[in-house]
């Protein structure tokens, strides 16, 4: 039996419908699965997608997120600080020299009331700024203008002190 317009039509249907080549060929007649199979591939149909296969569902990879940039923590210069000046014991003591003992070299830091007996001069050796002693030099000389401390730092100064 030959190829009529109809019948080949009706295997393009089948064909199309995802049926196989004896499927075709019985419901044709006539003809066998061979040359159903030559018939498709001469009409250029054999690229039907398999009616049977599931369509799976594709993984693909996760896209690896682009790397946010660590922002490196800004590096902090070691903040070299003067020693926080610690009242030293001779301030509170009472001084060792008078206007007639005070020497050259001795730490002229007033000390007490100059109207009262008791007033006198710190006269120990003068070892730091000007006519002072060391610790009457830190008081005299201490930076005017004391800077504004943050919380932060002045948590990290008390720090030092725990
Ligand atoms: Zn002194």
């Amino acid at each position: 039996m030959g190829w009529t317009d109809e019948r080949v039509s009706t295997l393009k249907k089948l064909w199309l419908e995802g049926l196989s080549a004896s499927q075709i060929a019985k419901q044709l007649g006539g003809v066998t699965r061979n040359a159903v199979i030559g018939k498709v591939h001469r009409l250029g149909l054999s690229g039907r997608a398999a009616p049977s296969q599931p369509s799976r569902p594709v993984f693909r990879p996760a896209r690896p997120r682009p790397a946010v940039a660590a922002q490196p923590a800004p590096r902090r210069e070691p903040v070299v600080r003067p020693a926080a000046p610690v009242p030293a014991p001779v301030l509170d003591l009472p001084g060792t020299a008078t206007v007639l003992t005070l020497g050259a070299h001795m730490c002229k830091w007033p000390i007490g009331d100059p109207s009262t007996d008791d007033f006198s001069f710190c006269g120990r050796r003068s070892g730091g700024e000007g006519p002072y002693c060391v610790e009457h030099s830190r008081v005299a000389y201490q930076p005017q203008q004391k800077k504004k401390h943050s919380p932060n730092e002045l948590a990290r100064s008390l720090r030092r002190y725990i």
